[in-house]
């Protein structure tokens, strides 16, 4: 899921002069805005009608908006007439305002206009890609950047909200609810956001209300609130629960809940947006029973960060890397150790799945956009923050967490921030760490190159020689040394492209192995991540063999191969010699083991049962390029893998029943470990 900042990205943001670059400033006081306003939508005839009082103190140069959709009907600035501001009915209205000597200026604006239809059909890319104010009897959403409201574009704002609906509607803005009625006429309710907020996102429907009151950690009152489409108001109680674990997680290890209220908002539109104090989530996201394990607490974390302290988006965006450790894998660590380890194999294999150009420093990284801007921005950040705590311990990056949310708390917020906070805490320099892990887009690769005993006076003397692609990274290598006793980890301070390391040793070395962990952000070996199918199914240079010539047959498995690589398969003979690259290979049972046989290739291993009407698995080859496996009983079986098995990309094996996936399971890791002669 991802947060409102993601919406915020469609407005072109300089805060230039509102905060100082330097770390830990207090931010100038220049255009200090509050929006008084009071709004009516009524969801069926699609209209809005407002009127705003804008407030800014300190003014410097204003530039006041509103989209082009709307229309004004009355203008003043300081009590005079002010124009429409705008020359022609497609534009966007425009007031501009100079500087001048001023301590305050008060607009107000009465607009009205006519919202797009809400289509229910738009996915959630399509959703970003159109901030479009929109609604309809199922809801209602008016993003920020479709510029719903007189908006000044420079600066956080605070604001008040009333809001306005027709009977059976109910609707909100973030923000503490101050006052609430209901009668046959209609809905009316006010919030009040009293922290500098980066923009108001406006959500109405025909919502359920459910709330409860919960005590935060300073026995202060939250208020917990579900506004849910009638058709899943029975899962409000579960939805609320959760939320309140997520809270006592938080301000345990973070520091007290900065607001009052806490909302989760159901949208007809399949959507995920966090916004301080919120979370709007599609009805069908809703109704899977993995979100409040997983993306609820993502979205509940992005009120400390993202929504809390933000983001400077100049420098790149470091919330959604610090909410995906905090949330989504530290989920994985309180299961168990081989979950989370598990999750950074992932992290590591999609990126080592990259394509040349796709890869970035995560410096440069501000919002999700596209598949490979997750793998560097919540993926490898996330990876960041891993090596970060890691390297200072659990203490004292805790502390630094805690002291970012105390010194940081609604204040824009750089990677240096972070820095200096860590650095403060820790009294050490994070600069090389910081600025490696940052500025540079790649990752190290790192091997063992020679391993060897040495005499030594007691015990037993072992040097290691470790290599590292370059230019060097400073790297505090984990390694594993196996004895006949115990595997103990020992960190090895890597800082050249090549480094012997002399250690003694009180039991006899085995054997050495790199990382077995996967501690480090690094490129993976050739082989050292298990193979998936997914390998055979998204790398363009893959080729497919099809083990038939019975025309039914062939036809069904070419289909399959379109199927899992989205294209027509680039087809070879079945006698070629294997290329270097990922191999599919599809056909009967008997005709696939004799083609293993015949290539002299491992059989099928034991994890796939015979019994069973197919079979897909991968197999690493020596040279690096993988092939991915199927094998079916007979032409009805090898149809019914046509639908379920693109969905398995991520597993190594998949046995089938019919359509029936009856067990699955990914190899294990292939470490790179060097035997002690
Ligand atoms: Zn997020």
């Amino acid at each position: 899921m991802i947060g409102r900042t993601f919406i915020r990205n469609f407005l072109i943001f300089l805060f230039i002069g509102s905060v100082a670059q330097l770390a830990f400033a207090a931010p100038l006081k220049y255009n200090e805005i509050d929006y008084d306003m009071t709004v009516r939508i009524d969801p069926i005839a699609r209209t809005i009608e407002g009127k705003s009082i804008i407030t800014v103190k300190n003014p410097r140069e204003i530039n006041l908006v509103l989209g082009q959709a709307f229309e004004v009907t009355e203008a003043l600035f300081n009590g005079n007439l002010l124009g429409i501001g705008r020359e022609q009915a497609n534009q966007p209205h425009l007031w501009k305002i100079p500087f001048s000597f001023s301590q305050q200026h008060q607009f107000e604006i009465h607009w009205r206009g006519k919202l797009a239809q809400l289509d229910d059909s738009l996915g959630h890319q399509q959703t970003l890609r159109r901030p479009i104010a929109a609604s309809g009897k199922t809801g209602t959403f008016l993003p920020d950047a479709s510029g719903w409201y007189p908006r000044v574009t420079d600066g956080l704002a605070r604001y008040k909200v009333t809001l306005e609906l027709p009977a059976g509607q109910r609707g909100l803005v973030a923000g503490r609810l101050i006052e609430e009625s209901e009668s046959a006429q209609g809905y009316r309710a006010a919030f009040e956001f009293s922290h500098p907020a980066e923009g108001i996102d406006l959500m109405a429907g025909p919502y359920v209300i459910e709330t409860q009151t919960h005590q935060n950690i300073n026995n202060r009152p939250i208020q917990l609130r579900t506004y849910f489409h009638p058709q899943i108001s029975n899962l409000s109680r579960d939805y609320l629960e959760a939320v309140k674990r997520y809270l006592t997680l938080y301000e345990k290890w973070i520091g007290e809940y900065p607001y009052t209220e806490f909302s989760i908002v159901s949208s007809p539109t399949p959507t995920g947006f966090g916004m301080p104090t919120l979370t709007y989530l599609g009805i069908n996201v809703l109704q899977l029973p993995f979100i409040r394990d997983t993306s609820l607490g993502h979205e509940v974390l992005h009120n400390w960060w993202g929504n809390g302290v933000y983001p400077d988006y100049r420098s790149g965006n470091w919330s959604e890397g610090l909410t995906t450790f905090m949330a989504d894998y530290a989920y994985k660590e309180q299961e168990n150790s081989e979950a989370a380890r598990e999750m950074r194999l992932g992290w590591l294999r999609d990126f080592a799945a990259l394509q040349p150009g796709q890869d970035a420093a995560l410096a440069a990284f501000t919002s999700r956009t596209h598949g490979a801007s997750k793998i560097v921005g919540y993926n490898k950040a996330a990876m960041f923050f891993f090596m970060l705590r890691d390297e200072l311990g659990e203490t004292v990056f805790n502390l630094g967490i805690q002291g970012l949310w105390a010194v940081q708390r609604f204040k824009v917020t750089s990677w240096q921030h972070l820095q200096k906070m860590f650095e403060m805490i820790s009294g050490k320099n994070l600069q090389p760490f910081f600025t490696q892990w940052l500025e540079r887009s790649g990752a190290p690769e790192i091997t063992i190159s020679e391993v060897k005993k040495v005499p030594a006076d007691s015990g037993y003397g072992l040097s290691i020689t470790l290599k590292q692609s370059a230019p060097a990274y400073q790297l505090r290598v984990p390694v594993a040394i196996q004895s006949q006793v115990k595997t103990e980890i020992q960190w090895l301070d890597l800082h050249q492209e090549q480094q012997t390391f002399t250690l003694t040793l009180p039991d006899k070395p085995l054997s050495v192995s790199l990382d077995p962990d996967l501690r480090l952000f690094r490129q993976l070996a050739p082989n050292e991540a298990p193979p998936i199918l997914r390998e055979v199914m998204v790398n363009p240079t893959t080729e497919t063999i099809v083990l038939t010539d019975k025309g039914e047959i062939r036809k069904i498995a070419e289909t399959l191969a379109s199927k899992l690589q989205q294209r027509a398969p680039k087809l070879i003979a079945a006698n070629q010699q294997l290329s270097a690259a990922p191999t599919l290979i599809i056909g009967l049972q008997p005709e696939i083991d004799a083609w293993l046989a015949a290539k002299q290739l491992p059989p099928r291993p034991d994890e796939i049962n015979k019994k069973s009407t197919a079979q897909a698995w991968t197999l690493a080859r020596a040279d690096g390029a993988s092939l991915g496996i199927v094998s079916a009983k007979d032409a009805a079986s090898l149809e019914a893998l046509i639908r379920p098995l693109p969905h398995y990309g991520r597993q190594s094996y998949i046995v089938f029943d019919g359509r029936e996936a009856l067990e699955k399971g990914i190899w294990p890791m292939q470490v790179q470990q060097v035997k002690v002669e």
